[in-house]
């Protein structure tokens, strides 16, 4: 299994892969230790090992969904209809047709085959490589909105925080020149 998260020492994303055992991770580009959680993985009823918090942030709250490559998906749908629409500048109607329905099949068969993944509504770090398991719940939009309201509120406060400290600052610098005066 592996995790992609964004690194808050050199503000860029990395994956790195972890096992059962790990207890942190480097980071691939500044090499900064991420430590994990004391636990974070679980047993479902069936027996699949899952993961049970995310490892970066420690919350709870992780949901499920497809490992989409958009850029494929849309190259695919792309290449379809410009081949069908070749087909049809030649009155080829039968073989316009085939064309796309081919490839909007080929697009449903990746998107079938594709692998799951989850991802943490509190960090966004996103987990592949593990067991499937009916225990992950899919993207919530509450839940979603609940930890959006929450950045936006932590930053709001490390705004007033910074411009709280520079008044002090300021204040200081005044009261040190009304002292030297
Ligand atoms: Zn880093
Ligand atoms: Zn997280």
């Amino acid at each position: 299994m592996n995790v992609t998260y964004f690194c808050k020492t050199c503000d860029k994303v990395t994956r790195v892969p972890f096992t059962a055992d790990s207890r942190a991770v480097s980071c691939t580009r500044c090499a900064a230790t991420q430590a994990f959680p004391e636990s974070f993985l679980d047993e479902d009823e069936e027996g699949n090992c899952i993961l049970e918090r995310c490892t970066i942030c420690g919350s709870h709250e992780l949901y499920h969904r497809k490992q989409f490559n958009q850029r494929l998906g849309i190259s695919i749908i792309a290449l379809g209809s410009t081949l069908s629409t070749i087909a049809y500048a030649y009155h080829n109607l039968f073989w316009t047709f085939l064309i796309l329905f081919i490839f909007a099949g080929i697009d449903l068969l990746f998107y079938i085959f594709m692998k799951n993944l989850l991802q943490c509504y509190k960090c966004n770090s996103e987990f592949r490589g593990f067991d499937d398991s009916p225990e992950y719940q899919p993207f919530n939009l509450e839940v979603h909105e609940k930890y959006h309201q929450q950045r936006v509120r932590l930053e709001r406060a490390e705004k007033e925080r910074q411009w709280l400290e520079q008044e002090a600052g300021n204040q200081a610098d005044d009261d040190s020149t009304k002292a030297g005066a």
